[in-house]
């Protein structure tokens, strides 16, 4: 851990962020105490964290472990308003998350990726990108590894691609990726950051510490992201998906980067105008890199998404089934349903975080039938009826959600899921509520 000067560290949550940040410690000769509510004191890799010398206490939060403690790393999820972090912020302790310790370790090139929506879709194109054009590179972030983890193998001629959230984000101190990527700053997760002014605070910060040797790749076209420019010495390079720019952007025929064409547009396989967004932000990114045309190429012209982000999942009797399942808000759903011409029956709804619909109503033009579950299932088709839309089904499961929706759909028709809502009131995960639909149409 080069200019690393902490001597004696609490890992705050033993998840999977958590262990490898101890692990990193523990190798570094660092002394690490480890805190836990619920740790299972028999697993094995708390029984092997404990046996380099880990000191772990679970069960409770008790104050007096923050005594001779010089730093926290802090599992993102875990609030400030928690008593322990709240009392070492009173006693000025510092606390950061897990991709600090990356950023202390990685030696290479570093390219961070943040924004409300598309920061997996973009991590993975740029990930792709300099793979195809034989360079090392690692990713790291919700697909991947945790970064710190990641971040013990890298090479100093090794690029390391970060997807960070703003929880993450929250807690840097020192790190700065030399490329950083700001797509778009959206209203979300206010349950966490409370104010909006907060959870944009926290975005701000992957170009905070950067000086005009680094790059923030930014969305023109986001005007809450351009009213933080003036504040950053990054230099700036914009892209949009309106019209020329100096750094990436697109016409109808062609993507750009600055006055050099790219690619034909009709050569890429991925859909939506968001997913031509994520593109533009991931070509800057890599050109500042030196990726070829050719490689960009190889990727665009066969990625045709990731997992639970308008997947593809199948064609039956010329209906064609999306998986969106990773869409948990308003803004993700309205892009979602933005990629198609043709009627779509869209299946929503999920966890109620206590807002309503009204955004979404606008949206739903090219809707036919709505199929609403989960706690916000009214909510959502009271948007559906404000729209105009004459079909809408209530369902208490995914199984009959894609069976009512196939018994509505015509050929031709988009069925999608693209819930507008977190799964957490019905599934584990976005993963397992996309994964319970995709088996669910290869049933039918
Ligand atoms: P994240 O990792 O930020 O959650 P993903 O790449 O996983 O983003 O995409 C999540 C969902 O957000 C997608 O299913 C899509 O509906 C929507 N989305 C993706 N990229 C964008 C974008 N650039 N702007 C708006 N919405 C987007």
């Amino acid at each position: 851990l080069q200019s690393f000067t902490y001597k004696h560290v609490l890992v705050l949550g033993l998840a999977k962020s958590g262990t490898a940040a101890a692990q990193l410690l523990l190798d570094s000769g660092v002394q690490v105490t480890i805190n836990d509510l619920k740790a299972d004191m028999t697993a094995d890799k708390v029984i092997h964290l404990k046996n380099q010398g880990a000191k772990i206490i679970t069960g409770e939060h008790p104050l007096s472990i923050l005594n001779g403690v010089d730093l926290i790393v802090k599992n993102p999820g875990i609030p400030y308003e928690n008593p322990i972090v709240n009392e070492a912020m009173k006693r000025e302790v510092p606390i950061v998350t897990e991709v600090e310790l990356a950023g202390h370790l990685h030696q290479g090139n570093l390219i961070g990726v943040t924004g409300s929506n598309g920061k997996t879709t973009t991590t993975t194109l740029i990930h792709a990108f300099i793979e195809a054009d034989q360079m090392e590179v690692s990713i790291a972030g919700n697909i991947g590894e945790v970064a710190c983890e990641v971040a013990r193998t890298t090479t100093e001629e090794e690029t390391m691609v970060v997807e960070l959230s703003s929880f993450q984000l929250l807690g840097v101190k020192t790190f700065t990726p030399h490329i950083a990527v700001w797509l778009n700053l959206f209203e979300a997760h206010l349950d966490y950051h409370h104010t909006i002014e907060n959870y944009h605070g926290a975005k701000a910060k992957i170009a905070k510490n950067q000086t005009n040797d680094d790059y923030l790749v930014y969305n023109a076209d986001d005007k809450a992201i351009l009213s933080y420019l003036p504040s950053l010495e990054s230099h700036l390079i914009p892209f949009s998906i309106k019209g020329k720019v100096a750094g990436s952007w697109a016409d109808d025929q062609y993507i750009y980067y600055k006055h050099e064409r790219v690619m034909k547009r009709d050569e890429v396989v991925l859909v939506g105008e968001h997913n031509l967004a994520n593109i533009l932000a991931a070509i800057a990114a890599v050109k500042l890199n030196g990726v070829s045309n050719k490689a960009i190429q190889e990727v665009l012209s066969s990625f045709g998404g990731v997992p639970h982000r308008l997947e593809f999942v199948t064609k039956k009797n010329n209906v064609y089934f999306y998986n969106d399942s990773k869409a948990t808000n308003i803004l993700a759903t309205s892009y979602a349903l933005k990629a198609f011409d043709q009627p779509v029956v869209l299946l929503a709804g999920g966890l109620d975080r206590g807002n309503n619909f009204d955004d979404l109503v606008e949206h739903l033009t090219n809707v036919k039938a709505l199929v609403v579950f989960g706690e916000t299932a009214n909510k959502v088709a009271m948007a559906g009826r404000e729209a105009g839309i004459a079909t809408i089904l209530f369902v208490e499961n995914m199984n009959d959600a894609v069976l009512e929706a196939y018994n509505v759909s015509a050929e031709e028709d988009v069925i999608l899921l693209s819930p507008a809502c977190a799964s957490w009131d019905q599934y584990r995960t976005f993963e397992e509520r996309g994964h319970m639909y995709k088996d669910a149409v290869h049933k039918l």
